[in-house]
């Protein structure tokens, strides 16, 4: 069996199995580390592990894709994490950077479950942040905190341990006040950041360390430490990133306090999705069903060298490629002509996605993001995500 044909299958061994699949994404006021912290999540957690596909697999699988040359700015990036002896994939899914009015930073919230809030530990909460908390809330998506630039704090600033950690103190309560206001009841007490439970990790993603409480009971660690570090120098900053590594703990965070898809699915798709939840439709997305219909919302289109790849979330039934389907927007029916899953940052084809994982089309003509796709026969009684109106050619109107 060839490299590619090796990892590919033990990924999609690990997407049938939907505990094992999360859906995230990162949202940050602008400039507080989105990129840094998402660069380094694919940089160190990769595409699969060693122990299980083999040192030169992986080798071999990551030469390959860089003869093809596809470029790593991608609508998803797919993460492999073992947490506790168990493989997960963790989908990072691309949101908007800045604030912005088109609807679509709602419609990136609506494929994630749970999203990493970056907040820069010496400006705190600001007015984006509070902006980007509050949509996740009214799409149920969870918050999960990651204090970012510690290293400020200590460079710039000279904070004593004390200080560090009041710092941390002020700004976990400023965000738990925003979940006390934005999100509903039934979700305000259970989503409130508990930082000794884990909910919270603090670090730097320049320096690639990050640590949360329980981790820095167990691990013994000291926020002197962390300080002296810094005065030692370079190597001494190289050596919290091997002790505590920021992939490792975030991802730790994400496995245990995003819930998986069929999970997220049951409270989330009354509030998200406007058709009648007892159709057979709608049970099958509260169930996230593979055997169900197929429902599928597209998140994200872009023009690659092949042509056009729609990026998405099937929420229920499951994508196959060849399969006749129905764009319930633009009112027609279209091929399912090939369907990838995403390894990293590349695609690799497979011949099916089931439902809680996000996945790529490639077929659709003229696709817009916003779309809905359902199983031929549902063309009538299935309610769309989104309302586009396709006016004339490039216009879309969000309704
Ligand atoms: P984004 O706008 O949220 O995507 O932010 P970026 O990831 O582009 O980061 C904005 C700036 O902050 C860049 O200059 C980064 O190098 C810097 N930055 C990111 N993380 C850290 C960190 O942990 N410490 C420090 N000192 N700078 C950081």
């Amino acid at each position: 069996m060839g490299a590619r044909v090796k990892v590919v299958s033990e990924i999609e061994k690990i997407m049938r199995n939907i505990d094992q699949i999360r859906n995230i994404g990162i949202i940050a006021h602008v400039d507080h580390g989105k990129t840094t912290t998402s660069d380094s999540l694919l940089a160190a957690a990769g595409i699969i592990s060693e122990r299980i596909a083999g040192e030169a697999l992986v080798l071999d699988y990551l030469n390959v894709e860089k003869q093809r040359g596809i470029t790593v700015k991608s609508a998803n990036v797919s993460l492999y994490h073992e947490y506790e002896g168990k493989p997960y994939v963790i989908n990072l899914i691309d949101t908007p950077g800045h604030v912005d009015f088109s609807g679509k930073v709602t419609r990136s919230l609506r494929v994630l479950d749970g999203a990493i809030v970056v907040v820069d530990a010496v400006e705190g909460v600001m007015t984006q942040t509070e902006t980007v908390i509050r949509q996740a809330l009214e799409e149920r998506v969870r918050p999960i905190l990651f204090i970012n630039k510690v290293d400020r704090l200590i460079k710039e600033l000279k904070l004593p341990p004390e200080k560090i950690q009041q710092r941390f103190v002020e700004i976990i309560k400023e965000v738990n006040n925003l979940i006390d206001l934005y999100a509903e009841p039934e979700f305000r007490k259970k989503w409130k950041l508990d930082p000794n439970a884990g909910m919270v990790a603090f670090g730097s993603a320049k320096d690639k360390w990050g640590i949360s409480v329980p981790q820095v009971k167990k691990k013994g660690i000291t926020f002197r430490e962390i300080i002296q570090a810094y005065e030692k120098g370079k190597e001494a900053v190289a050596e919290l990133s091997k002790k505590m590594p920021l992939h490792e703990t975030l991802l730790d965070m994400v496995i245990k306090f995003v819930p998986n898809p069929r999970e997220a699915q049951r409270y989330r798709i009354p509030k998200i999705w406007k058709g009648d939840i007892n159709s057979e439709i709608g049970q099958a997305m509260l169930n996230a069903d593979p055997d169900g219909p197929l429902v599928f919302f597209i998140n994200d289109v872009r023009i690659e060298k092949a042509g056009l790849v729609a990026t998405g979330r099937v929420f229920s039934g499951t994508l196959r490629s060849g399969e006749e389907v129905y764009l319930l927007n633009a009112g027609k029916k279209s091929r399912l002509l090939q369907v990838s899953i995403y390894m990293g940052p590349f695609r690799e084809v497979t011949k099916e996605i089931p439902a809680g994982n996000i996945g790529a089309v490639m077929g659709f003509e003229d696709v817009r993001a916003g779309e809905t796709v359902v199983s031929l026969g549902y063309e009538e009684n299935a309610a769309p995500f989104e309302s586009l109106r396709y006016v004339s050619e490039p216009v879309v109107t969000i309704a």
